[in-house]
């Protein structure tokens, strides 16, 4: 029952590794898309009256402490971790525009897809026999998947560039 063994082992090690490599996805794009999973080393300062953020932060909130938001010790505006303002009170149902739309859309599937990804390339090494009985093959076959995940991301987002730039610039609209 070796194998067996192995192969739980295999999975776990998969399982973790998806796990990693979404939460990476989403510090490296939250970073270059100044969303909440991003990280922002450089000091902000309230949008309203320019005071600093506090150092160390001061959470007020479970939310604040877990996206890096903070409120003005001033003036009492909400900001957020790249120093734009946020809406004091989150409206229930949010209305979106189409652009905005687009941008939720591009956000979800820029985790999703990857992730996806990942996954089927695995599941695929799977069906189609390949196995590994050592520790070596089976590393050797997850950065397989790394790489081939990472190569569809940077093409998903060179496509949806191009998208942007001659279907999106067409039609006269803004692609921010
Ligand atoms: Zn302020």
């Amino acid at each position: 029952m070796g194998t067996m063994g192995l192969e739980t082992m295999l999975i776990i090690l998969a399982a973790i590794t998806g796990v990693l490599a979404v939460v990476g996805v989403l510090v490296v794009y939250g970073t270059v898309a100044k969303n909440e999973w991003g990280v922002n080393l450089d000091r902000v300062s309230c949008p309203r009256c320019n005071t600093p953020a506090p150092t160390p932060p001061e959470p007020r909130s479970f939310r604040q402490a877990r996206w890096g938001e903070w409120t003005c010790p001033v003036c009492g505006a909400e900001v957020d971790k790249w120093g734009r303002e946020l809406p004091s009170v989150a409206p229930c149902g949010r209305v979106m525009s189409a652009a905005q739309f687009g941008a939720v859309l591009k956000k979800w599937t820029i985790i999703t897809l990857p992730a996806g990804y990942f996954t089927l390339s695995l599941l695929f090494y799977w069906v189609r026999g390949w196995r590994p009985s050592t520790w070596v093959e089976a590393l050797f076959q997850l950065t397989l998947s790394i790489v081939e995940t990472a190569i569809f991301t940077v093409l998903y987002l060179l496509a949806w560039k191009l998208f942007e730039r001659f279907f999106l610039a067409k039609k006269g609209r803004d692609p921010r």
